[in-house]
């Protein structure tokens, strides 16, 4: 029985293509900064996005924190949303590790914050607080894209405030597919961006942060620092080079599926919230554990999460969405909402 993994989209496995351009790479010691393939990686990413530089790193987790160092000193602050990854999904790494104050606001219903609550956020030059230095966002936001209008506003509202502009563009390509825009057309709103290459894209390992010349110079040296200088990581930056030339149009796919399940789901008498890229979430209130239980033994893995989220990626096709609504379909059968609830 071959298996349904719809828990997220990092699950996924290096195609044949993906281990061939592997197995082929020019390596070298990247410490020294003799990696051809990563410096190709990260140079092509850089050129892309609009930035001059771009550096490679082990998680978007480490990208991240990098950025945020990098924009930001000991006792500074970032503001950034209460669902953002880089606050709440990293360990608190920038505080623990950067000693960066968090200024979490409310994520509004778009994955945006409102403008108006940052600069209410942001505060006055004065002894008594952290200095804010940085506004971070995050693109797509649980599945969500931001609008191009509302970017625009974001990086003329930094400008004029004297702020940093980060984005944790860990699915920066979904973004960018979903929008049918190139993903320069999104990233050159920041200052810095972080893009997974382990997302939907399907390489194994890596993210790659891009800023300015100085910028990356700055994250390189804490790379060094957290333990995320890597030695012949050609070999994964390879796997990265490849995800760019032949898995970013297809994330086209993954939304189609995403749609199609919700669509499915729906039909059943789920209830789904409105679809954008590759994720699904459906509301299973308490019976989240027992769908986890009868889909797992039907070769579908899922979280057991009220509010659970189904992720498209590059090993479900069109077949696994039907399979996966017939296993919604039995167990809105034999779990009939009345009696569950
Ligand atoms: C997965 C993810 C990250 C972190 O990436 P890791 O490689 O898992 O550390 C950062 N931001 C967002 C939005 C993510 O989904």
């Amino acid at each position: 029985m071959s298996l349904i993994d719809l828990r997220s989209d990092t699950v996924t496995r290096p195609t044949a293509g993906m281990l061939q351009a592997m197995v082929r790479a020019e390596t070298g010691d990247d410490v020294y900064g003799e990696d051809p393939t990563v410096a190709h990686l990260q140079a092509r990413l850089a050129e892309e996005l609009g930035f001059e530089a771009g550096l490679f790193v082990p998680s978007g987790t480490m990208s991240n924190l990098l950025g945020l160092m990098a924009h930001c000193e000991r006792g500074d602050e970032y503001i950034v949303g209460q669902q953002a990854h880089t606050y709440k999904y990293e360990g608190g790494g920038a505080a623990v590790l950067g000693s960066i104050q968090p200024q979490p606001l409310e994520n509004q219903a778009d994955g945006s914050l409102d403008l108006a609550q940052v600069a209410a956020a942001i505060k006055p030059d004065d002894f008594h607080f952290a200095r804010t230095r940085l506004l971070a966002l995050e693109n797509t936001m649980q599945g969500k894209v931001l609008s191009l209008d509302y970017l625009a506003q974001a990086s003329a509202f930094c400008t004029d405030h004297n702020l940093g502009h980060h984005l944790d563009g860990a699915r920066l390509f979904n973004a960018a597919v979903k929008l049918g825009v190139p993903a320069g057309a999104i990233s050159r709103h920041f200052d810095s961006v972080s893009v997974c290459l382990s997302k939907g894209l399907g390489a194994p390992v890596g993210s790659v942060l891009c800023g300015g010349r100085e910028f990356i110079a700055r994250a390189n040296r804490l790379r060094k620092m957290v333990g995320g200088g890597m030695r012949q990581a050609g070999l994964l930056a390879a796997a990265g080079l490849y995800a760019l030339d032949h898995h970013v149009a297809r994330l086209a796919d993954d939304h189609a599926h995403a749609q199609r399940l919700a669509e499915g789901l729906v039909e059943l008498g789920y209830t789904v919230e409105p679809v954008h890229t590759n994720m699904v979430y459906v509301d299973m209130g308490s019976r989240a554990a027992l769908l986890r239980d009868a889909a797992a033994a039907q070769g579908v893995r899922l979280t057991a999460s009220a509010r659970l989220r189904l992720v498209t990626h590059l090993d479900v096709d069109a077949s696994h969405i039907d399979k996966v609504i017939g296993v919604f379909a039995t167990f809105a059968q034999q779990n009939p909402w009345e009696s569950s609830n």
